[in-house]
């Protein structure tokens, strides 16, 4: 009765306050914190090498700063790291005005051996080198969802919103491209962190 009471109080305690990572995170048991960075959390990955493609050291991520993939990204640490510093630093800020936060990011595609936009002859993609992910929707914590196929294009603080993103990401990612890109484009913003001589290029 007394230990029962006491385990009580400890998980009571527990759920409130927290260690600031994985306590966050109750039914994501066993994940690390990957690339030396605390706010990446997920699996390694062994090195992937097929062809052309392939990336050293991989990692599939499952958290970047607090906010949760809807599937694992198989990525390189360069671009979680780079993943993980938006969303910290501009993504928050550019859904500022819905007075929320973004809580769940929805991935299209990370790592694929494909050439760019799947077309015959094209050269390798980004997503090839694990260079690169499609993220396709944002979810609040207010329960508001961001889909860049619906949002884009509206007026209204979720398009402004919808819009922000994608403008807060050129910079931190080398190529930015969203629905004004081109039609592959239309559902989902694709962000890369190759380096261009031309610098960013954001469409
Ligand atoms: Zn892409």
């Amino acid at each position: 009765m007394r230990f029962s009471l006491l385990a009580l109080i400890f998980l009571a305690a527990c759920g409130r306050t927290g260690a600031p990572d994985l306590s966050a995170y109750p039914n994501e048991e066993g994940l690390s914190r990957l690339c030396n960075n605390p706010a990446i959390l997920g699996e390694p990955v062994s090195d992937i090498s097929e062809g052309a493609c392939g990336i050293d050291n991989p990692v599939a991520v499952r958290y970047v700063a607090g906010v949760r993939l809807s599937t694992p990204a198989r990525l390189n640490c360069r671009t979680a790291n780079t993943l993980a510093d938006w969303v910290a630093n501009d993504a928050q800020n550019a859904v500022k005005k819905l007075r929320s936060r973004i809580t769940e990011m929805t991935v299209f595609a990370s790592y694929a051996c494909r050439t760019r936009n799947n077309q015959r002859g094209a050269r390798l993609s980004e997503h090839s080198q694990g260079n690169a992910i499609d993220i396709g929707a944002f979810t609040l914590a207010n329960g508001v969802e961001l889909s860049v196929e619906d949002d884009w294009g509206k007026a209204g603080k979720e398009g402004v919103a919808t819009r922000a993103l994608h403008t807060s990401a050129c910079g931190p990612f080398g190529t930015v491209l969203g629905p004004n890109s081109d039609r592959f484009h239309y559902n989902h913003f694709h962000f890369d962190t190759a380096e261009y001589r031309s610098g960013t290029y954001c469409r």
